[in-house]
């Protein structure tokens, strides 16, 4: 058995995973939480053999920086009887947000690789930045084992260039790469595989689309195995509406609210981000919970906001269909498409005019991978819980053992 740990770094916090392979089951996870204040909180649990989690510490420390978030978590899985040696943890898969247009695939770590996310940061400088820190912060602690990235973009690199380019300039493209990447990714390929597997049929006959939808969303077109579209763009800003973000808009509402509102471009595209979605649209809270809770209190602006986003959901599904000349399969993933059956089923009822039929009993009680659509549906629907860190880890493997 060998045991990869699968890491995915923030600014602020780090997640990680170590799991058994090639059984791919989870053996441990945990967080750090605010790495670089007083008060970070670090937890880390065993997960026992029928799946369920026992919390084996829960600790708030100071944490200056993830390199002593990573030695602490090393120390603590050897404390804590994880594991008895370090070198027991063979590699180190690390989820990379954006990978540009050098990475259709995989890659184990070296310096052009490094130099090649640095270069990207202009363009995820939420997200690359950190998980540079993170992947260095392990290679300082475990010289000696291999680092393997996995990028959030490759995935979607096999769309052409009617789906991935904008109507703008040439020369932006030329010079500056500025085109549609897509994100999630590795979310989109491992549900679109599982789907097919329960579909019972090979993945390169069937026309699916992915929702992968929870505090970032989006969805993806996938024809014969492959991506041919998807909703986010340049960054993971554009497509649907999210807990936060905007999605795609007029792209003449920053001028116009720069005016009016006395406020940068940076400013502005800062609030398009953090301040917009159900936040904005709500002024209550960026969680689709909360959303569901004030639909019920008979809060307007809730319902607003889940309705815009479910509407512009229907809209990509509504293209996509034409696009790929048909759909086989939907899939519904991630925290709001595993868990809200209302996100569901409303979803599902604007898609009645391509003859989706919903069984209401299963999506009610849907746990795990679950049919949703009823048996007379033009197009079948499933609930299939995305698993990011086992496409982490098998990708890890396999370069490790090449
Ligand atoms: P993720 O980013 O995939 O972790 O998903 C986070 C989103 O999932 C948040 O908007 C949560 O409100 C949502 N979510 C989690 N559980 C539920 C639930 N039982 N019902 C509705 N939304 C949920």
């Amino acid at each position: 058995m060998k045991k990869i740990m699968a890491v995915n770094a923030g600014s602020s916090s780090l997640k990680f995973k170590l799991v058994a392979m090639p059984e791919e089951k989870y053996i441990a996870e945990g967080i750090f939480e605010r790495i670089g204040s007083k008060d970070a909180v670090f937890k880390i649990c065993l997960v026992l053999e029928n799946g369920e989690k026992k919390e084996l510490k829960k600790e708030t420390m100071a944490i200056k920086n993830h390199a002593q978030a990573v030695s602490i978590l090393l120390e603590d899985l050897v404390n804590l009887n994880i594991v008895k040696e370090l070198n027991e943890i063979t590699g180190v898969g690390h989820r990379i947000v954006h990978g540009g247009e050098y990475f259709d695939k995989s890659a184990l770590v070296d310096e052009e690789v490094l130099e090649k996310i640095e270069s990207l940061c202009d363009l995820a400088p939420l997200h690359n930045p950190a998980h540079l820190i993170g992947i260095r912060a392990f290679m300082a602690v475990l010289p000696d084992t291999p680092s393997v990235v996995v990028f959030d973009t490759a995935f979607h690199q096999t769309m052409e260039s009617v789906a991935y380019m904008y109507a703008l300039p040439y020369a932006w493209y030329e010079k500056y790469r500025v085109r549609k990447y897509g994100f999630h990714g590795t979310s989109h390929d491992y549900v679109s595989k599982r789907a097919a597997v329960l579909h019972k049929k090979d993945v390169k006959d069937l026309k699916i689309v992915t929702l992968h939808l929870g505090n970032g969303a989006s969805l993806c077109a996938v024809k014969n195995g492959k991506c041919v579209d998807t909703s986010m763009g340049l960054t993971p800003l554009g497509g649907i509406p999210m807990g936060t973000r905007s999605g795609d808009i007029d792209p003449a509402v920053v001028e116009f609210i720069s005016t009016k509102e006395k406020l940068t471009a940076k400013e502005i595209v800062n609030i398009l981000n953090k301040g917009s979605g159900y936040l904005g649209i709500s002024g209550i809270s960026n969680d689709s919970r909360d959303m569901e809770a004030g639909i019920k209190r008979g809060d307007a602006r809730c319902r607003l906001a889940l309705d815009l986003q479910y509407k512009r959901i229907a809209d990509f599904i509504g293209s996509y269909y034409v696009y790929m000349g048909g759909i086989d399969i939907i899939v519904f993933t991630a925290g709001i498409g595993e868990n809200s059956k209302r996100c569901r089923r409303k979803i599902m009822e604007r898609l009645a005019v391509l003859g989706v039929k919903i069984n209401t009993e299963a999506n009610e009680n849907s746990e795990g991978e679950t049919l949703i659509s009823a048996n007379d549906s033009n197009i079948a629907v499933y609930v299939i819980p995305t698993n990011e860190e086992i496409m982490i880890a098998r990708d890890t493997m396999t370069l490790i053992n090449n």
